[in-house]
């Protein structure tokens, strides 16, 4: 059970703990029935032996758990407590008996009693909580799965749908901060036919480590379907926005121009857009802002980056934007 948890939680592969943790159980057992065949000790050694265990599962349910089912985890941890509680109260009652044992505890019941609890807890509750939690994590990667893309292990548009009704709840604030690009690779159906369709993956693959390098915090990057991509980035500003936008547009040529047979590299054309309201988030407004200005970009030659003068503050922005 101890090495199942450990395996579990801190997906640490300990299976080689598992013979040791077999032999000195089986040390154990022979030292104190053929090396000194005292029934006392032996049931005493074995129940704090078997607390231990019990106690290290415990700790590791406690600490290791996934966030996303911390009630079960907890459930399963105070099981394999209890387990535990009840092997060191055999030991405590059997070690402090002035009773001679010869084989088990018969004659003391009470010991029996709580050893048998703790027995039929971990078989009945203790069990049915670790399928539980084993399922629960099956569906935790079936959802977390279905919210990436394969080809880029960027989240796809579901996923990132799933980000816009995070910032939508009401406690997040200064929503004003909250900025949005969206990335179109120019030309890209040339490239397709030009370089065949496993280059294409390739480009869009290497645009998805751009995005992932990138190491922004408070961002978040998406496939947002074919080779169209999707930032939400959060704390920002309209300059720093630009800035982050400029930085991947640059980035993405370099990249390119390392995969064999494009030596230009490949382009990208970025809308960007600020929200306006620190209170309220139009997300559709966002994005439908954001690819108005994509289209603008492709519309002046590509390869560049665009944002409504409204969203900068009519500020001269035209470093920044130009490629
Ligand atoms: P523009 O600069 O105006 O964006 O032109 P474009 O050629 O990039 O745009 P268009 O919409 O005409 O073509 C996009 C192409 O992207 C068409 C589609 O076959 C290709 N595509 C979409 N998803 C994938 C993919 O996963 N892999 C590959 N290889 N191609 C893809
Ligand atoms: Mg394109
Ligand atoms: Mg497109």
């Amino acid at each position: 059970m101890f090495v199942g948890v450990l395996d579990f939680c801190m997906r640490f592969h300990g299976r080689q703990l598992l013979p040791a943790l077999s032999v000195m159980a089986i040390v154990l057992t022979i030292a104190f029935t053929l090396v000194y065949p005292e029934t006392t000790w032996r049931i005493t050694t074995l129940s704090v032996y078997q607390a231990t265990l019990n106690f290290a599962t415990a700790w590791v349910l406690f600490r290791h758990g996934d966030a996303f089912s911390r009630r079960a985890f907890l459930a399963a941890a105070t099981v394999a407590l209890l387990q535990g509680l009840s092997a060191l109260a055999q030991a405590g009652l059997v070690s402090t008996s002035s009773l001679q044992f010869d084989y088990g505890a018969p004659q003391l019941p009470i010991a029996n009693t709580i050893s048998w609890a703790g027995s039929l807890l971990s078989a009945v509750v203790g069990n049915s909580i670790l399928m539980l939690l084993i399922m629960l994590r099956l569906v935790a990667e079936l959802s977390a799965a279905a919210e990436r893309d394969v080809l880029t292990g960027l989240l796809n548009r579901r996923g990132m749908r799933k980000k816009f009704d995070d910032l939508l709840a009401p406690h997040y604030e200064s929503k004003d901060t909250i900025g949005v690009l969206l990335l179109d690779i120019d030309e890209f159906k040339k490239i397709n036919d030009r370089y065949g369709h496993e280059v294409g993956d390739q480009v869009i693959a290497t645009f998805g480590r751009v995005l992932l390098e990138m190491d922004v915090s408070k961002t978040s990057v998406s496939r947002w379907g074919g080779e169209e991509f999707c930032v939400v980035a959060e704390a920002t500003t309209s300059r720093s926005l630009i800035e982050l936008a400029e930085s991947i547009r640059l980035q993405f040529v370099l990249s390119t121009a390392a995969l064999p047979g494009l030596p230009h590299g490949c382009t990208v054309s970025i809308g960007a857009a600020m929200n306006h309201s620190p209170a309220t988030l139009d997300v559709q407004g966002l994005l439908a802002r954001a690819d108005a200005q994509l289209y603008l970009a492709k519309r002046k030659g590509r390869n560049r980056v665009m944002m409504a003068a409204s969203d900068h503050g009519g500020k001269d922005l035209t470093a920044a934007v130009q490629p």
